[in-house]
């Protein structure tokens, strides 16, 4: 089992582009956001817990991320995409510990860099499917739904997320910001580390993507 992670900020594009490596290359999606989203929506104990922090654009404390994360890991077999995690040093390294006793391997690490500028308008554009199994991501200009409100795949209605707002924007980049550097200062030195310019349409990025995961890391 190998590990892929996909590192950026909020709006950059990595949900929209592991759904779409999933749908070419074998591997298992993990997104730390949609897990919590689907937690919210079903009103787990866990979705309680964390509604309001995620309302307002705050990071999860990591003890409850990184348990959910190694739950999900325990009974995974396939190579594994992460999307939204790790997100602080802390993170990081408790993933390290975990792949470490597991014996499992680290493949890409893909930071999908955009300009801070762009992501604002991607963020508070987007609109997603409400269905949990499916998770289409629309842009109301870049990628509109072909029916208003309607998600092409599902036919299940679209929404705005609830931290898709300027505000809640504007608290996710802090987080962001505050964390981001000494997370790609623990991952540059890995073999499979990668910059990679996420400021060019969806289509070019996918293409662009795509080789990384086709060589052996
Ligand atoms: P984005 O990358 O667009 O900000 P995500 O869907 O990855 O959105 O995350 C949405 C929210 O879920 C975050 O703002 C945070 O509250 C919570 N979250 C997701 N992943 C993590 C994580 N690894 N650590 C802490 N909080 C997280």
């Amino acid at each position: 089992m190998k590990i892929h992670i996909l590192l950026g900020p909020p709006g950059s594009g990595k949900g929209t582009q592991a759904k779409r490596l999933l749908g070419k290359f074998r591997l298992a999606h993990l997104s730390t956001g949609d897990i919590l989203r689907d937690a919210v929506s079903k009103g787990t104990d866990l979705g309680l817990t964390v509604k309001t922090v995620m309302a307002e654009g705050k990071l999860v404390d990591d003890t409850t991320i990184n348990r959910l994360v190694f739950e999900r890991l325990e009974n995974e077999s396939s190579d594994v995409l992460f999307d939204g995690y790790p997100r602080t040093l802390q993170q990081a390294e408790a993933l390290q510990a975990f792949m470490t006793e597991k014996s499992v391997r680290l493949g890409r690490v893909v930071h999908i860099n955009v300009p801070h500028q762009a992501l604002e308008n991607r963020v508070i554009r987007r609109r997603v499917c409400t269905n949990s199994d499916c998770g289409a991501i629309y842009h109301l200009d870049n990628k509109p739904p072909k029916v208003s409100d309607v998600c092409d795949l599902c036919s299940s209605p679209l929404k705005h997320r609830s931290d898709d707002t300027s505000e809640a924007f504007r608290k996710r980049m802090e987080e962001f910001n505050a964390t981001f550097l000494p997370l790609v200062a623990f991952y540059i030195s890995s073999p499979g580390f990668v910059h990679f310019d996420g400021n060019q349409n969806s289509e070019d990025v996918f293409t662009a993507l795509q080789p990384l995961f086709t060589e052996t890391h």
